[in-house]
């Protein structure tokens, strides 16, 4: 399989990043950084966010086409629709061309929010449902109910956005079989291109459905693995293809542009407490406190954990990174695209994990096979 034109055109792609760390009250699943917001928060962050948009202008006068822009959170659609207008002008001059995705919680969606992103240009949304099942909602400390849900989707469907995606989450305690197979039909009936399924153990960071090989990380293993190969099997039938660990799409023109391009490395810049960016030839991430992220950002730099990007580091992300997309990765096209990289040194960790069945070589392409796509964490760490 040769690289297509359009995988070259994801490399050169520019995302914007903004993180909204506000929520109505915290998962305890979640390890995102978020806040309840309390009096003056917002306008605070919003504040902030237009110093650091105009710093990032100032410092980036030729830096004017932006590919794709995702607003994340937190919960971003916590905001008014008069916050959600205010940080559409601090992006003016910012506008992706490609893609705009909002993600949206039940509990906090509204018909002006959406005609509010809408008249932004933003072209998908994205529905934190999570579940289907009352049960499971709560056990997850989720605040919307089921009914939420529906209207939400109602809601989001009746207002044509052009992409609209929902996101589940698999594995809390109790959760059965039957229970996620019942989530992931619902989900496909509903009117969406796009859905996300995460293992609940790797969204709390806590383990990981794909991971570690630690005594509880086996003790779990065995469900969580059923219900990951559930959703590998189930949402193909049901009509959407598997393009990544955690994410399908009806068609190759419903996935999201955004995190494509952050797996095959490309450049976004992040906007907001504790968001990342790969930009400029460094990697670094705003630290993870609205007022510490705002001092930063009234001193010399927000930077923390700054990664200069060489040839070797972007090598090693790319393959690590691209191997999470079912398509795998060219390994001839990663050694043009960073041509500094010692790829040999990744050479007997392929040929190992290729003989354990977890990966599998198609000409100069690489790939997690089925079962490789279980243990992608620990494939990492091999590789690395
Ligand atoms: S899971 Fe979502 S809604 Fe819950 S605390 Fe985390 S960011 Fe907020």
């Amino acid at each position: 399989m040769r690289q297509s034109s359009a995988d070259k055109e994801l490399y050169r792609n520019f995302g914007v990043y903004v993180h909204v760390p506000f929520c109505a009250s915290a998962c305890g699943y979640c390890r995102f950084y978020k806040k309840v917001p309390g009096g003056g928060d917002v306008a605070f962050y919003l504040k902030n966010l237009e110093a650091e948009a105009d710093k990032f202008r100032r410092e980036n006068p030729d830096c004017t086409v932006v590919d794709t822009m995702f607003w994340g959170g937190g919960t971003p659609s916590i905001l008014s629709p008069e916050d959600i207008r205010k940080m559409g002008r601090i992006f003016e001059g910012l506008s992706p061309s490609k893609e705009w995705t909002v993600e949206v919680s039940p509990s906090t969606l509204t018909s002006e929010k959406l005609d509010a992103y809408k008249s932004l240009g933003v072209t998908r949304i994205s529905l934190g449902v999570q579940s289907f099942n009352e049960n499971t909602l709560k056990r997850l400390g989720r605040r919307h109910s089921l009914s939420d849900t529906l209207k939400a989707i109602d809601l989001v469907a009746s207002k044509n956005f052009e992409h609209f995606s929902i996101d589940l989450i698999f594995g809390a305690a109790g959760q059965s079989v039957l229970e996620f197979e019942t989530d992931l039909r619902r989900a496909a009936a509903s009117p969406v291109d796009h859905i996300s399924a995460y293992c609940l153990e790797f969204e709390s960071g806590t383990s990981s459905c794909a991971g570690e090989k630690t005594a509880e990380w086996e003790s779990q293993n065995a469900r969580q693995a059923e219900l990951f190969e559930l959703a590998m099997s189930r949402l193909p039938e049901l009509g959407f293809g598997q393009y990544e660990i955690s994410n399908y799409a009806k068609t190759p023109q419903s996935r999201c542009l955004h995190n494509l391009c952050t797996w095959h490395m490309a450049q976004w810049r992040g906007f907001g407490p504790a968001a990342a960016s790969q930009f400029g030839g460094l990697r670094f991430r705003n630290p993870a406190s609205v007022k510490k992220w705002a001092d930063a950002l009234s001193g010399a730099s927000a930077m923390e954990d700054v990664v200069v990007l060489d040839d070797c580091e972007l090598y090693s992300s790319a393959l690590i990174f691209g191997l999470r997309l079912n398509d795998g990765v060219d390994l001839a096209e990663l050694k043009s695209r960073f041509p500094g990289a010692d790829e040999k040194k990744y050479a007997a960790a392929i040929s190992t994990l290729c003989q354990n069945g977890l990966l599998e070589k198609r000409n100069s392409r690489l790939l997690l096979t089925k079962e490789g796509r279980l243990y992608a964490d620990s494939v990492a760490v091999d590789l690395l």
